[in-house]
C-alpha cells in the first residue's frame, strides 16, 4: 500500500522523539543568542535560477540532486537543496545591506531536499541548522563562526570534535591553482574515475574530494592550494589561525577540504567528530564573499555553516547522549461517576491555568482503566475525585511511583501540588 508508506528518503518525527529535537534546538538558540545572532525563516522553495547561479551549475547538487519542477504557472521552482542561497536572496531582496553590518542570523529546522541514491543511507529530506554572517570581511568572523559551531556541539555533550580548516583562495589566486591542478592531474588522467574526468575541465577543485579509491591516492601528490594563495588570502588565513588559537580552539589545516559548492571563497571548514574507527563530518561551512553580488546585491562579504540535524541525532545515539525528557503531564485527574466528572473538568481547567500540566479521561473509562491510562502516560501524580470526596469537599492525591496517597481539602490541591512538583522526582 503506497499511501501508508512515507516516500523513500523521508522520515516521520513522532511525539515520543520530539524532545530530542527540542534539546538540540534549545542549545542552538541559546548559543546563537550568546553570539548575537537572530533567527530567520525562509521559504521551502525558490526560483531554480537562484541555485544554478549561487550553488553553481557544475556542482553535483545542481546537476543531479535537485527537486526541480514547473509550477502551474510554468515557472521553474526548486525545493531548496541547501540553506544559504535563500538567506542571501532575502538579504538582497529586503535591502539588509543598507542596515548596520554585519547582519548575523541563523535558521533552525530548515528542510533541505536532495535527490540522493537511497543506498547511501541518506535522507532526501533532511533538516539543517545554519548561520550566516553578511558584511564581515575580517577573519575574526571566520573564527567566531567556527567557535559558534563548536560551542553548540559541546553543549550537546557529543564528545571530541576537531575543526579542519583550509583556504581555497579568491578569484585573484584560484585560477592559478586550478591551472596547477590541471597540470598535475593531466599526467594521471587514465587513473581518474569517470566523474573526475568531467570535473577536470569544469571544476578541478572537486578532484580533491573524490571518494573513489584511485582518485584518493592521487590527492596525496596534488599541489596544495595553500602554496598558491595570493598575499591577501594568505594573510587572511594566517590571521584566522591566530584568532582560533586565542580562542583556545584546536584546529587541523587540511588543504584537501574544498566543499562542494561554487560560492565558497577563502576559508572553508569542517567540524569532524572523532571516534575510534570512525569519523563523521557534523558541520561544514565557509566564506562566500562573491555570493551576494552573484544573486544581484552589492558586493558583500559573508560566511556561514550548515549542520544536519538528523546527523547530530545519530551521533547522540551512537555516543549515548540522552536528551532530557520533560514527560507529558504532571497530573491526571481520575473521576469516578458523572458528578465527579463535572468536578474533574473544573479541576483540570484550574490546574492548567495555574501552569500545572494536567489532563483527564476523554474516553469515559472505568476507574481502573483511568488509573492504568495515567500510569502509561507516566504522570507523576493522580488526583482522584469520587462521590465521597465530592460530598466532603476533598480530593485524594496519589504519587504514582511511591504509591503514596493523601486526602486533602479540594481547595488546598493547587498549593499542595505546586509544592510537591518542586521536589525532585525519585
Ligand atoms: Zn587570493
Ligand atoms: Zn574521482
Amino acid at each position: 500500500m503506497l499511501i501508508t508508506k512515507a516516500p523513500k528518503g523521508t522520515q516521520d518525527l513522532l511525539a515520543e522523539d520530539t524532545h530530542r529535537w527540542h534539546f538540540i534546538e534549545d542549545a542552538m538558540r541559546t548559543v546563537c543568542a550568546l553570539f548575537g545572532y537572530r533567527e530567520v525563516r525562509m521559504p521551502t522553495f525558490e526560483h531554480t535560477e537562484l541555485f544554478t547561479r549561487s550553488v553553481g551549475d557544475t556542482t553535483d547538487i545542481v546537476q543531479k540532486e535537485m527537486y526541480t519542477f514547473l509550477d502551474k504557472g510554468g515557472r521553474s521552482v526548486t525545493l531548496k537543496p541547501e540553506g544559504t542561497a535563500g538567506v542571501a536572496r532575502a538579504f538582497v531582496e529586503h535591502g539588509l545591506y543598507a542596515k548596520p553590518l554585519p547582519q548575523k542570523m541563523y535558521y533552525l529546522y530548515s528542510p533541505v531536499f536532495r535527490y540522493e541514491r537511497p543506498q547511501a543511507g541518506r535522507l532526501r529530506e533532511h533538516h539543517q541548522f545554519g548561520i550566516e554572517v553578511f558584511g564581515a570581511a575580517s577573519p575574526t568572523a571566520d573564527a567566531e563562526v567556527i567557535a559558534l559551531a563548536l560551542n553548540v556541539l559541546s553543549r550537546l555533550g557529543l564528545g571530541k570534535m576537531q575543526a579542519h580548516i583550509n583556504s581555497i583562495g579568491c578569484p585573484e589566486c584560484r585560477p592559478e591553482y586550478q591551472r596547477k591542478l590541471r597540470v598535475y592531474y593531466g599526467d594521471h588522467r587514465e587513473r581518474m574515475c569517470p566523474i573526475c574526468s568531467e570535473r577536470y575541465e569544469r571544476n578541478p577543485l572537486r578532484l580533491l574530494d573524490c571518494k573513489a579509491e584511485g582518485c584518493r591516492a592521487l590527492v596525496d601528490g596534488a599541489p596544495s592550494v595553500l602554496d598558491s594563495l595570493c598575499e591577501s588570502c594568505a594573510d587572511h588565513f594566517g590571521r584566522l589561525k591566530e584568532y582560533l588559537q586565542s580562542l583556545g580552539i584546536d584546529y587541523i589545516v587540511d588543504p584537501r577540504i574544498v566543499r562542494g559548492l561554487d560560492y565558497y571563497t577563502r576559508t572553508v571548514f569542517e567540524i569532524i567528530a572523532t571516534e575510534i574507527g570512525a569519523q563523521s563530518t557534523v558541520c561544514g561551512g565557509g566564506r562566500y564573499d562573491g555570493l551576494i553580488s552573484e544573486v544581484g546585491g552589492p558586493p558583500t562579504p559573508g560566511i556561514g555553516f550548515g549542520m544536519g540535524m538528523e546527523r547530530l541525532l545519530m551521533l547522540m545515539e551512537k555516543r549515548g547522549v540522552e536528551a532530557p525528557d520533560p514527560g507529558l503531564l504532571d497530573v491526571f485527574v481520575v473521576a469516578l461517576g458523572e458528578p465527579a466528572r463535572l468536578e474533574a473538568v473544573r479541576t483540570v481547567g484550574g490546574l492548567r491555568e495555574a501552569g500545572i500540566r494536567a489532563d483527564l479521561d476523554h474516553a469515559e473509562r472505568s476507574a481502573k482503566a483511568q488509573f492504568k491510562f495515567a500510569d502509561r502516560l507516566g504522570c507523576r501524580f493522580t488526583v482522584v475525585i469520587g462521590e465521597d470526596e465530592l460530598s466532603a469537599g476533598t480530593v485524594r492525591l496519589r504519587e504514582m511511583a511511591r504509591s503514596r496517597e493523601q486526602c486533602i481539602p479540594a481547595d488546598a490541591l493547587m498549593n499542595t501540588l505546586r509544592k510537591a512538583l518542586e521536589e525532585p522526582y525519585e
